[in-house]
């Protein structure tokens, strides 16, 4: 028998829907018990994890031990750096939990990096560089991070705070170590954020409004785009059929009449300049084929939170989906692409996309962030040999978009399961 805890059957699985087997789980509850449990087992392969939203696998152990950060929870009264807030946070620390307590003690301020995963990890965001749909404005979780406390694999504890070696271990996944603190930067909130939904009967004319979305308030310093991102019609149709199921989804009208494409978008500044800001948005969709009076805008706190969840409602529906089908046939696990074309346009990108998912027959959904051109496409495979074949078409996407200067492995990390795709 074994001297460790025993992981549940769903500390041994992350939402990708893959799942894999250890001898043991640590849950360390400070930075010393856990620089001994490391050092302790040193000759074990040691795999991390926060609350394992990550989406390829990452978390998942293949062998050896694992180790949680359930309990490394606590947050440090926040000292100011100029306009901003520095604060650490332990690592198993949740978005939620982060949120609430700035919203009541600092609502001026926010912490950018947003996956839209409200239970992810400060450490696991750290660990794989999750931005999410904040990132056409706010940029890299690397700017938000100004130190990382981490125990490395003989189980001493560094501070690291010098620039490029910050530059390594976010984003790395843990291969460094466990990332026991995050010394995180709050920013000022923007005054005010009107989010908006638009809709289209062509996905090439929303792409292409999207596109011209993140350039609309280029000439105006005060007012930014701080989300853009792109649906497609089976995304909505997917949305449509998840409508049962989801709290998130209950009190969002239905998509109107004969659209085949939404683009979600916030706009965010003074709130002086808030109303004017919104008719360029409106008017972007009309000149794309959209119809304004189908569009949707809120502003309230409530509201924003409301439309945005509709966003993260479609990331939750595919992984679902998914883990249906992974019960019917365990082969079967999540394949989303995570590919970022910061040269190319969404339109072209989206195009290709579509070609060759008609060409396999594929059931698919695309949805993602229009900055970078990050579209994730998610195939739905209903046996073994579409999800063969769904594999083979992300492994030439990601052959071929890394040979036109892609990156590969923009957001979610590699994990054990993006990791096949550069294998074979
Ligand atoms: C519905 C849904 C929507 C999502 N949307 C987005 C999105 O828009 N953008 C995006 O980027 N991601 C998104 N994600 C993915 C996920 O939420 C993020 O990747 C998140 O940052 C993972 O955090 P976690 O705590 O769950 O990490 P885990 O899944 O537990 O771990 C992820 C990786 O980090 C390592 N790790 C975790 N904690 C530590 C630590 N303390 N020290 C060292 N290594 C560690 C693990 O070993 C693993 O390799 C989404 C997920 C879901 C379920």
């Amino acid at each position: 028998m074994s001297r460790f805890p025993k992981p549940t059957i769903d500390q041994l699985r992350d939402e990708s829907s893959l799942s894999g087997h250890a001898e043991g789980i640590l849950n360390p509850t400070n930075e010393k018990e856990a620089a001994e449990m490391i050092r302790e087992n040193k000759d074990l392969e040691i795999r991390f994890q926060g609350t394992r939203t990550g989406i390829c696998g990452g978390s998942v152990p293949e062998g050896g031990l694992m180790l949680g950060t359930a309990f490394m929870k606590w947050v440090a009264d926040p000292e100011t750096d100029g306009d901003d807030l520095l604060s650490w946070v332990g690592a198993g620390v949740t978005l939620d939990q982060l949120e609430k307590p700035i919203r009541r003690n600092y609502p001026d301020y926010m912490w950018p990096p947003h996956p839209t995963e409200e239970t992810a990890t400060v450490g696991g965001i750290a660990a794989l560089g999750s931005k999410g749909i904040n990132a056409c404005h706010y940029g890299e979780t690397r700017k938000y991070i100004e130190a990382v406390k981490i125990i490395d694999r003989d189980g001493e504890l560094h501070e690291i705070t010098d620039p490029e070696e910050l530059d390594r271990v976010i984003g790395s996944e843990g291969k460094d170590g466990l990332i026991t603190q995050v010394k995180i930067r709050l920013v000022k909130k923007p005054e005010a954020t009107w989010a908006v939904a638009l809709f289209f009967e062509d996905e090439q004319d929303a792409a292409k409004c999207a596109t011209e979305i993140l350039g609309l308030f280029d000439n105006d310093p005060d007012v930014f785009i701080t989300a853009d991102e792109f649906l497609d019609k089976d995304s909505l149709d997917l949305l449509d059929a998840f409508r049962e199921v989801s709290e998130a989804l209950e009190q969002v009208p239905a998509f109107p009449e004969g659209t085949n494409a939404m683009v979600y978008a916030e706009v965010a500044g003074p709130a002086v300049k808030m109303m004017p800001s919104l008719m360029p948005l409106i008017q972007c969709a009309a000149a794309n084929g959209g119809d304004p009076d189908k569009s949707w805008a809120q502003m309230s706190e409530q509201g924003v939170d409301q439309l945005r969840a509709v966003r993260h409602a479609i990331s939750e529906a595919v992984n679902a989906k998914i883990a249906r089908a992974h019960q019917e046939e365990p082969g079967i696990v999540k394949l989303g692409l995570d590919l970022a074309w910061p040269e190319k346009d969404l339109a072209e990108i989206l195009a290709r996309y579509r070609a060759d998912l008609d060409a396999s027959g594929l059931r698919s959904v695309i949805f993602g962030h229009v900055y970078n051109c990050n579209l994730h496409v998610n195939i739905i495979p209903k046996d073994l040999e579409e999800y063969e074949r769904g594999e083979q078409l992300m492994r030439k996407w990601v052959t071929e978009g890394m040979a036109e200067g892609a990156r590969a492995f923009d957001e979610h990390g590699m994990g054990r399961l993006k990791k096949r795709l550069l294998e074979k």
